[in-house]
């Protein structure tokens, strides 16, 4: 089947030959083909990245047809349990299967949409000041490498291929399985508030570092923050689950939310301490310049980590994103945006527009080249290479 399109049908790929896979041994033949015939290997999740990772005139490979939670491990403890997942699992069906075993991720991104291969590859997070990306939760990875053979990695096995292969874009092979560090269930309640940016922004650190998630959306047009803090509870669920801002339920009930209307982003990972001076820039260009953006402003904080590309490697950081919707044109606006958001040292996410060259990325990220050299151990021919990750190579 020729033709695939992401989420907002912003990024296409018209000549794409689509395979969709129905098991391992499925992938590792639809990879050893493609490699065999020269052509490039990109993987699709659920489509939800903005920025072109996947489109290629080649192979799309579609993994959603392997799916589902394999088991949990809580030999260790129920503290240190892990659970094996295939790669195509989406974070949405993982939920209940994971907290019917008594465990839950320990963070989510706004969404549950996204596969967990996906979501990782490029670093998805949510909000949480001591809570890092999907993508720290990775304590294993199966990968079917370009001659369709399958290579396992993780901190004891193939380490460094296993840190880099973490936030891994697609590069290093088809992630089958992926084992995860999960933690016990918890139930969470949520509280919000709308408030004018002025009155909140004294606020911010305080409820930042007080609770276990902070986060807020800034409207240009009315000048109004809707502030959402999310806690562990021991307050029974409440069902109907209610609006965005007061339910409380079971953390896969509560984390993801609807997100219907069709946009392009930007997002961009800063330094914590000088997030509110780049968000205030961010909202000078829009009470001055771009009048007529009425999408909002989402701030949000991640820990530091080790993941070697990940937006917030070896620092705590605020994420600040910037929404167009996909029938206007985004680029004046997130030209703009991100001419602060490098003025702020800012690094991109991974899965969101951003004109980063490869230049900008190596600057950006310390572990670029190692990244590069353990990638290349496991596709030196570059079968999982599309243009956009070739132009990056530095
Ligand atoms: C409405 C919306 C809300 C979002 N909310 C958030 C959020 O809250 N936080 C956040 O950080 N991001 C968010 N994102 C961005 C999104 O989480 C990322 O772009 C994520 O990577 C999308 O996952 P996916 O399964 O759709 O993967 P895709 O977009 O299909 O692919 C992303 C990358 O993963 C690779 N990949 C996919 N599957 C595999 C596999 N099995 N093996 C190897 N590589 C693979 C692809 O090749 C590609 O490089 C949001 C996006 C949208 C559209």
């Amino acid at each position: 089947m020729a033709g695939w399109s992401n989420w907002s049908g912003r990024s296409r790929s018209e000549r794409a030959t689509v395979r969709f896979a129905r098991s391992v041994d499925d992938v590792a033949a639809i990879v050893a083909e493609a490699t065999g015939q020269g052509r490039c290997v990109r993987v699709a999740g659920a489509g939800h990245s903005h920025f072109p990772l996947v489109p290629t005139d080649d192979v799309i490979l579609d993994v959603s047809g392997i799916t589902g939670l394999i088991d949990v491990d809580t030999s260790d403890g129920i503290d240190r349990a892990t659970a094996r997942v295939y790669g195509g699992t989406t974070i949405a069906a993982l939920g209940r299967p994971l907290h019917d075993a008594g465990v839950a991720l320990a963070n989510q991104g706004d969404i549950d949409r996204q596969t967990i291969a996906g979501a990782t590859a490029t670093g998805t997070h949510g909000t949480g000041w001591s809570l890092g990306s999907l993508s720290t939760a990775v304590r294993g990875l199966t990968i079917v490498d370009a001659t369709g053979q399958l290579i396992r990695c993780s901190p004891d096995d193939r380490s460094e291929l296993w840190r880099a292969a973490r936030l891994g874009l697609g590069a290093f092979g088809v992630v089958v399985e992926l084992e995860l560090a999960v933690v016990p269930a918890f139930r969470l309640a949520e509280s919000s508030i709308t408030t004018t940016y002025d009155e909140l922004r004294p606020e911010i650190d305080r409820l930042v570092r007080s609770h276990r998630h902070a986060e807020f959306f800034w409207s240009p047009r009315s000048d109004l923050a809707f502030v959402k803090t999310i806690d562990v509870t021991d307050e029974p669920a409440r069902y109907p689950l209610g609006d965005e801002g007061s339910r409380v339920a079971w953390n896969y009930e509560v984390l993801p939310n609807h997100r219907p209307r069709l946009h392009t982003e930007m997002e961009f990972a800063v330094p914590y301490e000088s997030s509110l001076d780049c968000l205030d820039e961010i909202r000078e260009l829009l009470t001055t310049e771009f009048t007529d953006v009425r999408m909002p402003i989402e701030y949000r904080t991640v820990a530091a980590d080790d993941v070697w590309l990940s937006p917030a490697y070896e620092r705590s950081t605020a994420t600040i994103s910037v929404h167009r919707l996909i029938e206007f044109d985004d680029r004046p606006y997130f030209d703009a945006c991100e001419r602060v958001f490098r003025r702020y040292g800012g690094r991109p996410h991974w899965g969101k527009m951003h004109s980063f060259t490869g230049d900008d990325l190596a600057a950006a990220h310390p572990r670029w080249d190692a990244w590069w050299a353990q990638r290349d151990t496991v596709d030196p021919t570059g079968t999982f290479l599309n243009d956009a990750l070739r132009a990056w190579r530095t």
